[in-house]
């Protein structure tokens, strides 16, 4: 079996972890001492380590081995995705990090219902990011940051925004060497208005075939048109 993985954000050649990372290991995988664990802390490195002692909510770790990882797309792909309704957000971050999303800007748009996010609901959804990584075997936690109302999208070099109506294809845009950022809406859709700021920012429209799809669907469709679909 391979060995478990565990977040820490700083890797040094002693390790502690404690909180819901430690308690996960001691109280659902049963980690003991002497058992192997890879560490990952979220922004490129992993490590092998050996737990040295447990104690209630805390693990103690030698770390006997760091490397840089990669499991991550060349080039940097961002998501930017309107605020949607009850928990839908969470099932498109954890696709989305699985797919290799580098960060996920959560944007305000006119037809979006929810128009703003609580801290703990921001914290919920970094946390979904975490357990993503650490299922997926990433080495990098995409940031999930925002909301920020439409209007504030920085312009970018390559975007994609998803947009019912038009023909062209992702596969025919997409140049894969580039940084990419994409976009799509709300349960309500894109307004004319917010596709044209887009544009005017760098993003080309994009169809993702002649069905409606429901906004979390169509994020998940699109990074992973751009990542699996690329093999990166
Ligand atoms: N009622 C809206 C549909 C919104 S679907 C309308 O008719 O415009 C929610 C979001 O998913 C859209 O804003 C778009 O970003 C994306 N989307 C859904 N289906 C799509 C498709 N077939 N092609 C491109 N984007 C799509």
């Amino acid at each position: 079996m391979r060995p478990h993985r565990a977040f820490s954000p700083v890797i040094q050649e002693q390790v502690e972890l404690f909180g819901p990372e430690a308690k996960h290991l001691l109280e659902v995988l049963r980690a003991r001492p002497g058992d192997k664990l890879t560490l990952f802390d979220g922004k490129g490195t992993e490590a092998t380590a050996i737990i040295e002692a447990v104690a209630s909510g805390h693990l103690w770790l030698k770390v006997v081995e760091k490397r840089q990882a990669s499991r991550e797309p060349p080039v940097p792909v961002e998501l930017y995705v309107a605020l949607l309704k009850g928990d839908k957000l969470s099932e498109v971050v954890r696709a989305a990090t699985e797919l290799g999303v580098s960060k996920i800007i959560l944007i305000i748009t006119v037809h979006s219902v929810a128009k703003e996010m609580g801290e703990s609901k921001l914290q919920r959804l970094r946390r979904v990011a975490v357990e993503a990584a650490k299922q997926s075997e990433r080495s990098l936690v995409p940031l999930v940051a925002g909301p920020i109302p439409i209007s504030e999208v920085p312009g970018v070099k390559q975007g994609l925004v998803a947009h019912p109506g038009t023909s062209r294809l992702v596969q025919e845009i997409l140049a894969p060497g580039s940084p990419v950022s994409l976009a799509t809406g709300p349960e309500g859709g894109f307004s004319d208005a917010e596709v044209l700021l887009l544009e005017a920012k760098g993003f080309t429209r994009v169809s993702l075939g002649p069905r409606i799809l429901r906004a979390e669907t169509a994020a998940i469709s699109l990074v992973s048109l751009v990542t699996a679909g690329a093999g990166v």
